[in-house]
């Protein structure tokens, strides 16, 4: 007599529907593996990396968790967190929840983001004292933050309750400092002028250990464009750790004229001891993807900008900064959506690596907002979410992912979601 196949664990079982669309997407990538490079560098090479940005400050290890896991679903190359131990851990529980429901899914890279200095925008928090607020003030900042990272409340003093009489009340509550990734946008709103932003500069020795981490394998340091020493001490304070990453990636503003001359010394610093691959994140206009479509025109600019200038230095390079729905048309517009040639150009002009102008996008805010519609829609008495209890959502927020990750990967229209 045959023996019964044994039932499928729980989490296979109810995992059917998205089972069928991440294998769709993980056998449409396994067909696309390209020779000896390792699948995320030929996806540079070809144009169609995706990297996801979890913020270089956001820290709540419960959402950075359920992002990893539908966007390695949705097959994005790269995972991009702060550089803190605990949320590589949750990044990578994340990713590991997806390969226990899609056993052939790729692993995506983990990247940790660290800084030279701290007037990069991306390494700030807010705070203020909520017993400074006005007890009547209707909250603007509360209203604004697209990481729900303000929560107030009203609370009665000397026995009077706030509703009636919120002259005798008092807020308590503020910033939630580990959902906080440094936007900027309460800042103005605040009638009373009571929030302050509080930069920082990430920790190097603690930074130089997670190099170390078998989980961790690439790198990205924010730069300013303001001056190259800062960058140069940082580099150096990695020479023991630096090569046990594949990728190092640098993250830079369009500083104008000076920019591709900034660039070049940057890589004469890393040049030395650089043994895996590099890339430059072109960073339009940061922390602005979720606010709509102009917000993305910065990076294709800058994107347009260095495809004119012959002298940038070698490497990969990679949008971010105000992307979103939008970007990929813009880039098309600008001839530069997996060109391998200069705009405007003829094919005799073929750059010899056969390797993309531009070789993908990163998403940041808005592959947070997109996901962070669903996550709002499971019910609060769960607690701590995990996304993958609750395989409608998590369906729901995977068709949202790859409606953002498709059209860069070029995913056919997968059978699987019609
Ligand atoms: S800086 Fe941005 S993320 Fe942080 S609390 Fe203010 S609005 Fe929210
Ligand atoms: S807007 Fe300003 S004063 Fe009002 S609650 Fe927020 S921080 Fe306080």
């Amino acid at each position: 007599m045959a023996a019964v196949p044994a039932p499928p664990p729980p989490l296979l079982a109810s995992h059917a529907a998205v089972r069928a669309t991440a294998s769709d997407v993980s056998r449409f990538r396994g067909a696309r593996l390209a020779g000896d490079h390792p699948p995320q560098v030929a996806a540079l090479r070809r144009g169609d990396w995706v990297k996801l940005i979890c913020g270089a400050s956001f820290e709540d290890a419960a959402d950075v968790r359920n992002l990893s896991l539908v966007y390695t679903l949705a097959g994005v190359d790269c995972i991009d967190c702060a550089a803190d131990a605990s949320v590589v851990g949750a990044v990578n529980e994340g990713i590991d929840v997806a390969a226990s429901i899609i056993p052939a899914v790729q692993r995506p890279w983990v990247m940790v983001s660290v800084n030279d200095d701290c007037r990069d925008l991306h390494f700030r928090k807010a705070e203020f004292d909520p017993e400074d607020c006005p007890p009547d003030c209707s909250k603007p900042c509360e209203k604004v933050c697209p990481a729900d990272a303000i929560s107030l409340e009203s609370i009665m003093v000397g026995g009077e309750h706030t509703r009636s009489d919120p002259l005798h009340g008092k807020l308590k509550g503020g910033v939630l400092t580990e959902r906080c990734y440094g936007c900027g946008r309460c800042l103005p709103v605040c009638p009373y002028d009571r929030i302050r932003a509080v930069s920082y500069v990430r920790d190097p020795i603690t930074t130089s250990e997670l190099l170390k981490r078998n989980d961790v394998d690439a790198i990205e340091i924010h730069t300013t464009g303001k001056g190259t020493d800062t960058f140069d001490a940082l580099w150096n304070s990695f020479s023991e750790s630096i090569n046990n990453v594949k990728l190092v990636a640098v993250s830079l503003p369009d500083i104008g004229e000076s920019t591709v001359d900034f660039m070049n010394v940057l890589y004469a610093i890393m040049e030395p001891h650089l043994q895996g691959y590099n890339l430059w994140q072109l960073d339009g206009r940061p922390m602005s993807g979720d606010i709509g479509r102009g917000a993305t025109r910065e990076t294709v600019s800058f994107a347009i900008h260095m495809a004119s200038v012959p002298e940038r230095p070698p490497g990969f390079y990679q949008l971010a900064g105000g992307t979103n729905s939008y970007t990929i048309d813009c880039l098309k517009k600008a001839g530069l959506f997996q060109s391998m040639t200069f705009p405007g150009t003829t094919t005799s002009e073929t750059i010899s690596s056969q390797q993309a102008l531009i070789g993908g996008i990163a998403y940041g805010g808005y592959a947070r907002k997109i996901i962070g519609r669903t996550l709002r829609k499971i019910p609060a008495q769960f607690g701590r979410v995990h996304i993958e209890d609750h395989p409608d959502h998590l369906l729901e927020a995977l068709q949202d992912a790859l409606s953002l990750v498709g059209p860069v990967k070029g995913y056919p229209a997968l059978s699987s979601m019609k």
